[in-house]
């Protein structure tokens, strides 16, 4: 979008000047040329920033009259941006960690006196997520850091967004955390999958002491092929659901079936309000009816079916006392 006003003053100024004094190529000192100015928005204001840029005077050296900037601009902001890293950092944050949708992540900005446009928090969230990505990437920081723990325990999974599209796979280490490949692939065949192992083994600068996944047929075969000798465990999500899967087939019959018996409470509500009578005890009645229809609970350890029963039940005993109170209940 184009700035209708103009930029606002800046609220301090910073002068940069290069660590390095000599010529990198010809070991020469530098001479001092221009200053480059450059105005960047951070949480803490608008910083007006003076790099004192160099370059090498000697006529036979390649560097001769290339220019050389400060080393510390890198880490105010990325290449001809706006905004300082400290914001792409918070806006990432915001998102990823805290969930938020880009209209308050906009809202927040604004109440740090950072105006932008929602547009601009977008583009700021596509730069976080190319610094991530980067970061990922960096098979050098992973190397040093999977060398410190001298092995790995992967864990592996695919992940589908919907039906139809392409998977998502993921190989993680347990220890670190670390993801070590993310790949997409439009079909999971066992010679994809052994693709995308070799690759990992190819790097690894440490042994695997172990592979964990939900133990689908096409990854066991794989594991057992490109790791003979690695233990492959299911993970203990899954191994608890595979446990359990018959308590919650049957959990899921009985709350099928009490839902049947406890349908209408939607309907009931509306007549009501199609009646226009108010009546604040009935519409929360069916508020906590319906609530007890939708909770999904979370299987295997939170049997849904269960507690549709002991709320259903809180119902029938709340009614039951009214009743016994005189009070009256439409039919
Ligand atoms: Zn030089």
């Amino acid at each position: 979008m184009v700035r209708r006003s103009a930029q606002p003053n800046a609220t301090r100024t910073e002068q940069l000047v290069g660590v390095q004094r000599n010529c990198l190529h010809c070991g020469r000192g530098m001479w001092q040329d221009y200053e480059n100015r450059r105005r960047i928005r951070t949480l803490n204001g608008l910083v007006q920033l003076r790099l004192k840029i160099r370059h090498c005077p000697n006529l036979e050296c390649v560097g001769y009259r290339q220019p050389y900037r400060p080393e510390a601009k890198g880490q105010w902001a990325l290449p001809q941006q706006e905004f300082g890293l400290d914001v792409i950092a918070l806006v990432g944050q915001l998102r990823h960690q805290e969930h938020r949708s880009v209209g308050e992540i906009h809202q927040q900005l604004q109440q740090r006196n950072l105006c932008v446009s929602e547009r601009t928090v977008s583009h700021l969230l596509a730069r976080y997520d190319e610094l991530v990505a980067l970061r990922l990437g960096d098979r050098q920081r992973l190397r040093t850091v999977l060398q410190a723990q001298q092995q790995v325990v992967l864990a592996i999974d695919g992940l589908q967004p919907d039906v139809g599209h392409e998977v998502l796979w993921v190989i993680r280490d347990c220890l670190s955390g670390e993801i070590l490949l993310s790949r997409t692939l439009l079909s999971a065949t066992h010679a994809d999958l052994a693709a995308l192992f070799e690759e990992v083994k190819q790097w690894l600068p440490v042994p695997i002491a172990g592979a964990i996944s939900d133990g689908q047929h096409s990854i066991r075969k794989v594991v057992s092929v490109a790791f003979p000798e690695v233990a492959h465990g299911l993970c203990q999500f899954h191994y608890l659901r595979e446990a359990a899967r018959q308590i919650y087939d049957a959990d899921r019959h009985a709350k099928k079936e009490l839902k049947k018996q406890a349908r209408g409470a939607r309907t009931l509500e509306q007549q009501h309000l199609a009646d226009d009578v108010t009546d604040e005890v009935m519409q929360g009645y069916c508020q906590a009816a319906r609530s007890a229809l939708t909770d999904d609970g979370r299987p295997p350890l939170d049997a849904a079916g269960l507690r549709l029963q002991q709320r259903v039940s809180a119902i029938e005993q709340s009614l039951a006392r009214v009743e016994q109170k005189g009070g009256c209940l439409n039919p």
